[in-house]
């Protein structure tokens, strides 16, 4: 998507070869036009997939599955990160350890919101090492749902996150590939 790959080489920030800062636009202060754009693509690029849901992670997936789940007009739901690991027939839970604050976090989902035979799209921010992705599918099949897509704002695609994806069954869509980072420098796949 070029208009997202314009704006992460103008105010994106890479930190190091690892973590790209995006907090003025995508995940801290949010810009409205381009997430809407964001929500709009996804919803052109699932709309063969028979989705009925879309699920994301709290807190930064929801701007864009919020934005896509208006563009495709289904029910949209926020996966809860807990820090307890509850046993409950209400509830779906699964361990994600998260690299970029080095913690483990309960993936949480109430079984009322995703069901059987719904067809789940799951959208999150980023795809880095796939943890969040993985754990994601996890908790959707937990509730007998199928992933139908997973689409994915910014892929780092110089980590292991897709490889890791598809080596698991699933085929994630990402609207910006990064291919290499370092301290002030982004560059994409072509
Ligand atoms: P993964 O589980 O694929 O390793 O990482 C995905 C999650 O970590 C995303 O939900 C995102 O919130 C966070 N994340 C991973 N890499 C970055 C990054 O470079 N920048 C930011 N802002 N978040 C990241």
């Amino acid at each position: 998507m070029e208009l997202l790959k314009q704006r992460i080489l103008t105010d994106g920030k890479a930190l190091n070869s690892d973590v790209l800062l995006v907090d003025s636009f995508i995940n801290h202060q949010i810009d409205p036009p381009l997430m809407q754009a964001i929500g709009d693509e996804f919803a052109r690029l699932f709309k063969d997939q028979g989705i009925t849901h879309i699920v994301t992670i709290e807190s930064s997936g929801i701007a864009p599955a919020l934005m896509a789940a208006i563009a495709m007009d289904v029910p949209m739901v926020i996966m809860k990160k807990s820090i307890s690991s509850i046993l409950s027939e209400e509830l779906h839970q699964t361990p994600v350890y998260s690299f970029t604050k080095g913690t483990t976090y309960q993936l949480t989902l109430k079984s009322q919101f995703i069901k059987k035979g719904d067809r789940v799209l799951f959208i999150d921010d980023f795809l880095a090492n796939g943890e969040a992705a993985l754990g994601a599918a996890r908790v959707i099949e937990m509730a007998g749902a199928t992933v139908a897509g997973m689409g994915i704002v910014i892929e780092k695609a110089f980590q292991p996150g897709r490889e890791r994806l598809i080596q698991a069954g699933y085929a994630p869509i990402s609207l910006a590939r990064i291919s290499y980072m370092e301290a002030g420098v982004v560059e994409f796949e072509p």
